[in-house]
């Protein structure tokens, strides 16, 4: 396939999303008539923009907007209006915003899944070890995990762990978590960044033999390259020969992850007919050619469940269209680090970009960072708030810490031009604030 068959087959689906939305989409429905838009308007992806850029408050403020009202289209097949799962968008798990998957959503879900796995390496003969938590709120992550290594038919091991439920005790604790590793001799690892993170410190301290272990898959958080070194270099000391780290890039809104196919940094898209993507100027909102960096909008084109069209995610990245150097692949990529838009502050007057601070700080788990925090906002413990601290909570061990505590502090100061108030933490103080599934390296309690 090439750019030009995939928009027509983009083009094809959308006019029947569209249509689907004209009949029984209570949102687009009630724009598209308000604006005397119809279907005729819509002729390919590039007519998307007669519709508005939906954000995420828009969404979570009435999901239920979102979704096709499948009474009224009753001609549609069986899997297209049998709801099959409901998934919660991640962030704030005081919130969670439903995303409806009927079963032909979620049958393009495995589609997706299982192309993504294939990219990332994943054989059939794998053993792949689900560290995604069992958590409160369904969360795509642990459910994609298990999925796309059923899709491959390689063997699936799930950790299930998490917050405990006293009426119903089936979580694992994470110790539990690392014996199977070893155990089952697991050759895929695949959770939250920062988490796996955590498995890797606590196997090593535990002197696990992690040798059968290949690759380790991370997402839900970036994985900078200290953070990258730092694992690989655990998984040697844990017996794994050359181990390889594939950081993929995945939001519910997009059902499941974009994998990098090498260890340049990108990542391709496993189904585009079923998604378009546009990059847009955080200003004029007006597109950006491919290679630039803008604010990314997805639209669905082939969905049963929610629809979501031009909805701004709330990351910058650039999409690349030609056909990828490392792989061959002529699917389009996401190219760099997607990072918050949101995400760029001002503490004391000062623009702090927390991705280029993470980058940085990643460098110092090779010098005996075992985890850290950035909070922006009060100290705890103090009643009057002072506004403008940025305080850095680290973990490491006691002997390293004054060396941490002044390494950490001089590495924020010349990255960021500010001095951060250091608070030196337990490691399971990370794992408790961890809300069930992960935590904010990045808080700002002003918002
Ligand atoms: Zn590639």
């Amino acid at each position: 396939m090439n750019i030009h068959q995939l928009r027509s087959l983009q083009n094809k689906n959308l006019k029947r999303m569209i249509e689907l939305c004209y009949k029984a989409h209570p949102y687009y429905q009630k724009y598209m008539k308000d604006n005397d838009l119809t279907p005729t308007d819509f002729k390919s992806v590039n007519d998307l923009g007669r519709l508005p850029l939906i954000s995420k408050t828009e969404y979570a403020l009435d999901p239920e907007s979102f979704r096709l009202n499948l009474e009224l289209l009753p001609d549609l097949s069986l899997e297209e209006k049998t709801l099959s799962d409901i998934l919660y968008t991640t962030g704030s798990t005081s919130n969670p915003t439903p995303f409806y998957d009927t079963a032909h959503d979620k049958l393009a879900r495995l589609q997706h899944l299982f192309k993504s796995a294939q990219i990332a390496g994943i054989v059939p003969s794998d053993t792949v070890m689900n560290l995604f938590p069992l958590s409160t709120v369904t969360h795509q992550g642990p459910i994609n995990a298990s999925w796309a290594t059923m899709t491959i038919g390689a063997k699936l091991l799930w950790g299930m762990t998490g917050r405990n439920y006293s009426n119903f005790p089936v979580h694992r604790r994470m110790t539990d978590a690392i014996d199977m590793i070893e155990d089952s001799k697991a050759t895929v690892l695949w959770g939250i960044t920062s988490y796996v993170r955590s498995i890797l410190y606590e196997a090593e301290r535990m002197g696990k033999n992690f040798s059968s272990v290949r690759l380790v898959l991370v997402m839900g958080e970036p994985c900078p390259s200290g953070t990258r070194k730092d694992m690989r270099e655990r998984l040697k000391t844990l017996g794994s020969i050359n181990p390889y780290i594939n950081n993929g890039y995945g939001f519910t809104e997009m059902q499941a992850m974009a994998m990098e196919c090498s260890d340049q940094d990108w990542r391709h898209q496993s189904t585009p007919e079923q998604y378009f993507f546009e990059i847009l100027d955080p200003e004029t909102r007006r597109k950006v050619p491919d290679g630039e960096n803008g604010m990314l909008a997805i639209s669905h084109l082939n969905r049963r469940g929610t629809v979501l069209l031009r909805y701004l995610v709330g990351d910058i990245v650039s999409l690349n269209h030609k056909i990828c150097p490392e792989c061959g692949r002529w699917e389009p990529r996401f190219v760099g680090t997607p990072y918050r838009a949101d995400g760029v502050t001002k503490i004391k007057g000062i623009l702090i970009n927390p991705s280029i601070l993470h980058e940085k700080m990643s460098l110092l788990f090779k010098r005996g960072l075992s985890e850290y925090q950035f909070v922006v906002g009060k100290r705890e413990g103090e009643s009057e708030p002072s506004i403008d601290s940025l305080i850095l909570k680290i973990a490491c061990a006691a002997r390293d810490a004054k060396r941490l505590t002044r390494e950490a502090s001089e590495l924020v100061v010349r990255t960021a031009e500010i001095t951060p108030i250091i608070e030196c933490k337990n490691i399971d103080y990370f794992s408790d604030i961890s809300n069930n599934y992960k935590f904010s390296r990045f808080l700002d309690t002003r918002q």
